[in-house]
């Protein structure tokens, strides 16, 4: 009677970038869908509970943020133990934070070889200093199943990014 109850799945991700690129942002957009242009570094590692209900489907994902740490040291193993889903993050206004990625990807690499990488372009909402055939190479060289633009600051382009990553999440399932 039982059989046909499936568990919500649920996801680990984590989100990687340099100092200022906008991951706080973007995790507090997430979560309580506000922008605080005062955000205050927290000290510690934060995480949030996100669900999501996609093509009749719930999915959970727990969301992880350095909360600054990224600046002090580097990442301790317990950040990408069990992680499903890499979030890389650079800002569409600095063209370095994209080449600075690769930093993070070797170590995603080293931690989490298995979970998905996706390339976010946060502060779309600003002039673009990365067009976005560098984006689509870069993610074609570090295989990042997509790309997206979005901006903490507006919202812009985060729900359909979360849709989308649901959904290549639950293809391969
Ligand atoms: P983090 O160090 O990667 O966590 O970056 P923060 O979230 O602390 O953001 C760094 C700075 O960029 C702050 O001044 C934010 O207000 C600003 N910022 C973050 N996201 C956006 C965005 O989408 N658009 C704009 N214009 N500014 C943003």
């Amino acid at each position: 009677m039982f059989s046909s109850l499936r568990a919500t799945p649920k996801f680990k991700a984590v989100l990687l970038g340099d100092a200022g690129v906008g991951k706080s942002s973007l995790f507090l957009r997430i979560k309580d869908d506000v922008f605080d242009k005062k955000l205050q570094p927290t000290v510690g590692i934060e995480s949030c509970f996100k669900s999501l209900c996609v093509d009749r489907a719930e999915v959970s994902f727990h969301i992880w943020d350095t909360a600054g740490v990224e600046k002090f040291q580097s990442l301790t193993r317990s950040y990408y133990r069990n992680t499903q889903v890499v979030l890389l993050v650079y800002s569409v206004h600095d063209c370095t934070s994209l080449q600075r990625l690769t930093k993070w990807i070797q170590d995603v690499e080293q931690h989490s070889p298995n979970a998905m990488k996706f390339l976010i372009g946060n502060k779309c909402d600003l002039e673009k200093s990365v067009s976005d055939q560098s984006a689509n190479n870069f993610a074609a060289t570090y295989e990042c199943a997509d790309v997206f633009l979005t901006s903490a600051k507006t919202g812009e382009g985060i729900d359909k990014a979360l849709v989308k990553i649901t959904r290549k999440l639950l293809n391969s399932y």
